[in-house]
């Protein structure tokens, strides 16, 4: 499948195959007004399959979420046609307000207003610890 290279925007490539559709959801982009492309199952030499996302005119996203989502993930910047930057995601050390803690003992749970802020204690685990409480998560399992 081919889609038109875009003028200026973002290509997400090597995303994990089926995984697509969540990071798009968590870009925060709105469907009925920008310009998005999501490839579901492409193939790929490396993993197989992969899923493929591109955005025009977006050049700010949230990398921290997007690694967290996605780790093995490339995140390609595009302007006036040109690849200028590339970036391969990992996984953040530090996540604030995009992991919550369900422990409802939690200070997080019981006032609204502070922030949810999780730290990373094995990445090959992709386990995560509540800073407050100490809950642990495994982002994958979310
Ligand atoms: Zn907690």
């Amino acid at each position: 499948m081919e889609v038109n290279s875009i003028e200026n925007g973002i290509v997400i490539d090597h995303i994990r195959a089926g995984s697509g559709l969540k990071l798009l959801s968590h870009l925060g982009i709105d469907t009925r007004t920008d310009t998005v492309a999501l490839i579901m199952n492409a193939t790929s030499g490396k993993h197989g399959r992969k899923d493929i996302i591109k955005i025009e005119n977006l050049l700010d996203v949230d990398l921290t979420a997007l690694g967290l989502l996605d780790c093995g993930a490339t995140v390609n910047f595009i302007e006036h046609g040109k690849l200028v930057r590339k970036i391969k995601l990992s996984l953040p050390e530090r996540v604030v307000g995009v992991i919550r803690c369900k422990n409802p003992r939690c200070v997080t749970s019981v006032e609204p207003a502070i922030p949810h802020v999780f730290l990373l204690v094995d990445p090959d685990t992709e386990e995560y610890r509540c800073e407050y409480c100490d809950e642990s998560v495994r982002v994958n399992e979310r």
